[in-house]
């Protein structure tokens, strides 16, 4: 979806029109942004990461783009971001890269 007009960006999943710094960004997005609200993005990832733990540790992000390589994505940061193991370098860098 294109999207970002006038600052404005409509969320895949709950379909609502929000402000694009409601969406984290996305060097491989289309427009440089998730697909997600940071919201559905929070709600989805903790929800996916509890009921697939193992799948998420044991397989790698996939390669490619479009609307999964989204989602594994921006689960993937997420889950990331939150980890104790998250070395303080990796995490700046993510902190810096969501902004
Ligand atoms: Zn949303």
């Amino acid at each position: 979806m294109l999207a970002s007009i006038n600052g404005m960006k409509i969320c895949n999943r709950c379909g609502v029109e929000k402000p694009i710094i409601e969406f984290n960004k996305n060097k491989g997005g289309e427009d440089g942004l998730y697909c997600w609200c940071k919201a559905c993005t929070h709600k989805n990832s903790v929800k996916y990461y509890s009921e697939n733990k193992e799948h998420v540790v044991n397989n790698p992000r996939p390669k490619g783009r479009g609307f999964w390589s989204c989602i594994v994505g921006l689960i993937f940061s997420s889950v990331r971001s939150d980890s104790p193991h998250t070395s303080s370098t990796h995490r700046a860098r993510l902190a810096r890269s969501s902004l």
